[in-house]
């Protein structure tokens, strides 16, 4: 019997149950793919990859999975072209869920104020649930060219639709999406500290809990190429000047100017309407920005509204501050703006402030210098006129630089496509960026930054690595051709216009 126990023991000891605390904490984590950050991009990496029977280890500093998504209360997936793949099936078990989901229409806007219909001007744009309306609905942004501001109205009315999702049910769902593949673990609560890199390979990482993951692939989905700067890959901040890329509508020198930053709040129905009271030390007037700025108010499918201001915070600023501080600034402005929405507009009234995001949404920091650089180049030419070979995602968001740049080419006159050489860090083997930090210039971050082309990344990273296992190849080896066949297979939309079979599989929502 004691010896039987002595066994027993021993064999737990040998699984870490009975390990002292500081000893599993010291101890290494193996697997073949790790995922540094949990948000779209990340998700997608992580999911594609241990649905093709990788091993994923996905390490999120947060406490939960969605990023910007969640913990930033960016729960819009705005209209664009190729959310074919993984967000096709996120909508599909989102709408499964009593009030998880709704696809969009627009709502009233500012720039379409009449004053013979409503009372005030909206304080800026306003999105609402449409039952009427399909995923494939909101698959396709381009299309605004050449139309008169009338016409473009009721281009938007018609066809300019997206999806709007419920933060937690979001981060449930894909958390359960990865655990149901049964080949990812997930370290909640754990962040990526620094890594040992050698020969352009990364040989294992450091974690925040002290313990090393020692993976042979990594995806860099931090959102700000954290990996990536240990690695000591290159990387780019700021506006990129006109001679770096070319590029029309880059300014002559470059700047450190990036998009603003939006804190973004929710707002629940109450029964006495009234307006909420400002804290002490937060004045009624908009001391920043000199007039409050508009904001994009979105309706959840319980019927509480999103407000995204646009933006909260200059870029710059957000830089010169620091996070900590600004977080607290854009705590006081939020209170400020809602006074200032619930004052202008009486509906408001109806609403009371009921959530402010836990993080501050970053539209840009830094971008990772890829084996390509997506410029506006692309972005001009469009599906049609580019000639790679490796193009792994579509996408048509208007360049949408929040008061950074002066001009931009604003609506695409087509879609364009995204390589695969630019989730390829410049000379690394085993690690890509699938994240907002992969490799675009700034202007053409500002059109590809949205969260389905995100996921998308992610999903073409995680396949990229199933096949360098299969093939037994480094990351920049694997053939462009077979990951778009494999990509293919998993409903992501290369072609454009979109094919019949495709259109066929969204329809079955
Ligand atoms: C205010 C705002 C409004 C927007 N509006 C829209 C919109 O309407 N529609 C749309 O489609 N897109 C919108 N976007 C863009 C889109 O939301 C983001 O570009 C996208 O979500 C970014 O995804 P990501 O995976 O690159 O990064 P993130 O979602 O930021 O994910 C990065 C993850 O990495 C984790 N992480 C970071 N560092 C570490 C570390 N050291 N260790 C471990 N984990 C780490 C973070 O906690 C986070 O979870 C908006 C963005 C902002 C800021």
């Amino acid at each position: 019997m004691r010896v039987r126990l002595t066994i027993i023991g021993g064999l737990l000891l040998l699984l870490g149950v009975f390990a002292p605390a500081a000893e599993r904490e010291s101890a290494a984590i193996r697997c073949e793919l790790a995922v540094i950050g949990g948000g779209s991009g990340g998700f997608g990496a992580a999911l594609a990859a241990a649905r093709l029977g990788v091993d994923v280890v996905l390490v999120e500093r947060a406490d939960c999975l969605g990023g910007n998504s969640v913990r930033g209360g960016v729960n819009i997936w705005e209209p664009v072209v190729g959310g074919t793949g993984i967000p096709f099936e996120l909508y599909r078990r989102l709408k499964q869920q009593p009030q998880a989901v709704g696809i969009y229409t627009h709502g009233r806007h500012m720039s379409t104020f009449d004053p013979k219909r409503e009372a005030y001007r909206f304080p800026g744009g306003e999105t609402v649930i449409d039952p009427a309306r399909r995923y494939l609905d909101t698959l396709l942004r381009h299309g605004l060219q050449g139309l008169s501001a009338a016409e473009a109205r009721t281009f938007r009315k018609e066809r300019w639709h997206g999806v709007v999702f419920e933060p937690d049910a979001m981060a449930k769902t894909m958390l359960a999406m990865l655990e149901e593949t049964g080949h990812c673990r997930v370290l909640f609560n754990t962040a990526f500290v620094s890594a040992q890199v050698e020969a352009g390979t990364v040989h294992s990482a450091k974690l925040s809990d002290g313990r090393t993951l020692d993976a042979d692939y990594y995806v860099d989905a931090t959102g700000d190429g954290v990996v990536c700067m240990a690695a000591g890959c290159e990387t780019m901040m700021g506006q990129d000047s006109r001679a770096r890329f070319g590029e029309p509508h880059a300014p002559t020198n470059a700047t450190v100017r990036v998009n603003g930053v939006t804190l973004i709040y929710r707002v629940a129905p109450v029964a006495a309407p009234a307006v909420e009271p400002l804290p002490a030390g937060v004045p009624e007037k908009c001391w920043w920005a000199g007039k409050f700025p508009s904001a994009q108010i979105n309706h959840y499918p319980n019927g509480d509204l999103n407000v995204n201001m646009l933006p909260t915070m200059d870029g710059k600023e957000f830089l010169q501050r620091g996070y900590a501080d600004a977080m607290a600034e854009c705590q006081r402005r939020v209170r400020a703006h809602w006074h200032h929405v619930q004052t202008a507009c009486a509906e408001f009234q109806k609403f009371r402030l009921s959530w402010t995001a836990p993080a501050l949404g970053i539209r840009e920091t830094r971008r990772v210098v890829g084996e390509y650089v997506l410029t506006e180049h692309d972005l001009l030419a469009g599906i049609s006129g580019q000639k790679h070979p490796d193009i792994i995602c579509l996408a048509d968001h208007a360049m949408d630089t929040h008061g950074s740049h002066a001009h931009g080419i604003g609506e695409m006159q087509q879609p364009y496509g995204v390589p695969y050489r630019c989730l390829i860090p410049k000379g690394k083997r085993n690690l890509l960026i699938a994240c907002r930090a992969s490799s675009f210039s700034s202007l053409a971050a500002s059109s590809c930054r949205l969260s389905r082309t995100m996921i998308q990344l992610g999903q073409a990273a995680g396949t990229a690595v199933a096949l360098a296992k299969e093939l037994k190849v480094d990351l920049p080896d694997v053939p462009a051709e077979r990951l778009r066949a494999s990509l293919r297979q998993q409903h992501i939309q290369l072609d454009y216009p979109m094919p019949a079979g495709l259109r066929a599989y969204l329809g079955r929502e």
